[in-house]
């Protein structure tokens, strides 16, 4: 049989593969036929109770905070929902008006837009470096805003927002902030507690955890309207049996997040730009200049549409994409792309490629080389017309 073509994966921040500890701990729980109902008084579900508690304080540990300050959610759309809509629920109608960046990610996007008209929307617009435009936000941010919802980091450039000035900034008038970390947790240090922030959402799946788990941080003092009626698991605040496996996978990451005090090494986003920067012609790192996350590069290849990118590096073994991974199937350009002022064509010609702390600095060179190829081949092709 011949040998399964190995893959190079740099699509980390669409989902990622489970670390080695996850891998483990799920399978023990599984084989060692762990099971019983946390709200159960009986020793099965004091048992399951025993692991939910344990990993809740080894998630809040992660984030800075207490136990009683973190709600699990089925991930990272979930908790940003549950932030938005448990803010204003149960009125259909945000009572005031929303601040949002122009990069939020669908799920808090499409949250606001179901709850609030356009007219009770605000952006802040992303600037051509791709930081946040701070100008607007001190403009926008007014005493009829009642929630502010900025990410730390963005799922496409990786840019990180400077959250820290726009909590100041909303609690001068008197708002609530949300901030989606689902990009940063785990690779820059965060402290939901030295930032200030009121709510802030995770996921798991983003962090080498098990898919369908994700965490909502809800400060000390603040109620939110549950989405999920039911019993009173999670503080009221979203009912139903705990995933207490997806739970466990969490804290085990978690865990290993606080060891490493949050931060991700920089060094193969770094290798890979310079890589291509230099052997490539035309190509451009988006929001290179402006802080980032140090695990994703989002890159255009000047003349070349993504799809045809995307589909040549695969067949050379290498998994990355367009933008986000909600975007994949549509040739619509990113709107953060759009929104830092890139024309349709540039940011058609865009893909995202995303490391993780498991990539190893053989899939970067693999992944240069496979960069280099495709896009000679694919611009040699437009050239004589075979495209
Ligand atoms: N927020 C951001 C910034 C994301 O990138 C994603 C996933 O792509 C989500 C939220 C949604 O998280 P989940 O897939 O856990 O629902």
């Amino acid at each position: 049989m011949a040998d399964k073509p190995s893959t190079v994966y740099l699509d980390n921040n669409a989902t990622t593969e489970l670390s080695h500890d996850v891998a483990q701990v799920v399978t023990d729980m599984i084989l060692h036929n762990i099971y019983g109902n946390p709200s159960s008084a009986h020793a099965a579900g004091v048992k399951v109770k025993t692991i939910i508690d344990a990993a809740r304080y080894g998630v809040a540990q992660s984030l800075g905070c207490s136990s009683e300050e973190i709600v699990f959610t089925s991930g990272g759309t979930e908790a940003n929902n549950l932030a938005i809509r448990g803010t204003f629920a149960p009125s259909s109608t945000l009572p005031s008006d929303v601040v949002m960046s122009a990069g939020e990610h669908a799920s808090v996007r499409n949250t606001v837009a179901a709850l609030a008209g356009p007219d009770k929307v605000r952006l802040i617009p992303l600037l051509l470096d791709g930081s946040l435009d701070m100008e607007t936000a001190e403009r926008i941010i007014t005493d009829d805003v009642a929630l502010v919802s900025v990410m730390l980091a963005n799922n496409v450039t990786g840019n990180i927002y400077p959250i820290k000035e726009i909590i100041r900034l909303a609690h001068n008038h008197g708002a609530l902030v949300h901030c989606d970390a689902v990009q940063a947790y785990g690779k820059i240090p965060l402290d939901v507690h030295e930032l200030g922030v009121d709510l802030l959402s995770i996921s798991g799946h983003k962090v080498h955890a098990l898919p369908g788990i994700g965490a909502l941080f809800v400060r000390k003092g603040i109620r939110l309207h549950p989405m999920v009626t039911g019993g009173p698991q999670e503080s009221a605040m979203r009912a139903g049996t705990e995933n207490y496996i997806g739970i466990a996978s969490l804290a085990t990451v978690a865990n290993d997040i606080t060891r490493r005090k949050g931060n991700m090494e920089p060094g193969f986003r770094d290798v890979f730009e310079t890589g291509i920067l230099k052997r490539i012609p035309n190509v451009t790192v988006n929001g290179k200049d402006s802080l980032r996350i140090p695990n994703t590069s989002s890159v255009t290849f000047e003349g070349i549409h993504s799809t045809a990118m995307l589909t040549a590096l695969a067949e050379q073994g290498v998994f990355a994409s367009a933008g986000s991974a909600c975007s994949t199937g549509s040739s619509k350009p990113s709107r953060t792309l759009i929104s830092m002022g890139l024309s349709e064509q540039t940011a058609l010609s865009t893909v995202r490629f995303s490391f993780s702390n498991i990539s190893k600095l053989m899939d970067v060179a693999v992944a240069i080389e496979a960069c280099v190829k495709c896009a000679s081949t694919l611009r040699q092709g437009a050239e004589s017309g075979e495209m």
